[in-house]
């Protein structure tokens, strides 16, 4: 027995089947993550076409199989589209990067409301910012997302010996412990993460995401931002996140 459901989603990815269908993943507000088939959504009259392209966010009405556990589309309303960030290369780049975390985390498991509305402020944001601002969303998106995830390492202190951090000190992060530690407790292969850096992200914590993005790194700090934020979340996934290989920011 079929039976239907609404839910509001972002498309996160999209696959042809065959030559006029989608097979789509939806991150939902209250359906966590799933795939569902947009029939005919290649096909030039159908109302789905745009609706089923890649960061839209929709009503989706569905219809679920729940002996095969399939879903299908049957109506999607859209509520918005994003035409900034499908119409610039860098944007759709940070887009992908968060789409592939929402989906190798399944929707951020239990978290998964909380991840979607993440996301639709990210893209919101990212929707009309600078190209200069794009890395500032990306480090708040993945910070938030190990906070969500249950991962958000103690930035306050050194994990291993307890001694909290002069103003100045710069500190450095093991994703595999996902630890913050001291310089004489930290291994050599251990990331680099400098005062500024590390303040940003304590700080960011207590922040309301609007309030976090004003805050401005120096480059080299920043850089070093992104690498330790990668390395967290790569360590959290179990496995490299494909979009930082195909960016090529992964060394
Ligand atoms: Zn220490």
């Amino acid at each position: 027995m079929y039976r239907s459901t609404r839910t509001d989603a972002i498309v996160i990815r999209r696959e042809r089947l065959a030559e006029f269908h989608k097979n789509l993943t939806l991150l939902t507000a209250d359906l966590g993550l799933l795939r569902a088939t947009a029939f005919g959504a290649y096909k030039g009259q159908s109302t789905l076409r745009m609706a089923s392209e890649p960061f839209t966010r929709s009503l989706v009405s569905l219809y679920h199989d729940p002996v095969r556990g399939t879903y299908k589309v049957t109506e999607m309303e859209v509520r918005e589209s994003y035409e900034g960030v499908r119409g610039d290369f860098g944007r759709v780049c940070a887009a992908s990067l968060w789409a592939e975390v929402a989906q190798r985390s399944l929707g951020g498991g239990d978290s998964t409301g909380e991840l979607y509305r993440l996301f639709v402020r990210c893209l919101r944001h990212l929707d009309g910012c600078d190209a200069a601002s794009t890395p500032y969303l990306t480090a708040q998106y993945l910070w938030r997302f190990l906070t969500l995830a249950g991962y958000m390492p103690d930035s306050g202190r050194c994990e291993r010996c307890g001694a909290r951090w002069a103003q100045d000190a710069a500190c450095f992060f093991e994703p595999a412990g996902h630890a913050f530690l001291c310089s004489s407790c930290a291994r050599p292969s251990a990331l680099p993460l400098s005062a500024g850096a590390r303040r940003y992200l304590e700080a960011s914590s207590a922040l309301p995401l609007e309030e976090a993005l004003r805050a401005r790194l120096a480059d080299r700090s920043l850089r070093d931002l992104e690498a330790c934020l990668f390395a967290a979340v790569q360590a959290v996934l179990e496995g490299e996140l494909k979009t930082l290989r195909f960016q090529g920011a992964l060394p």
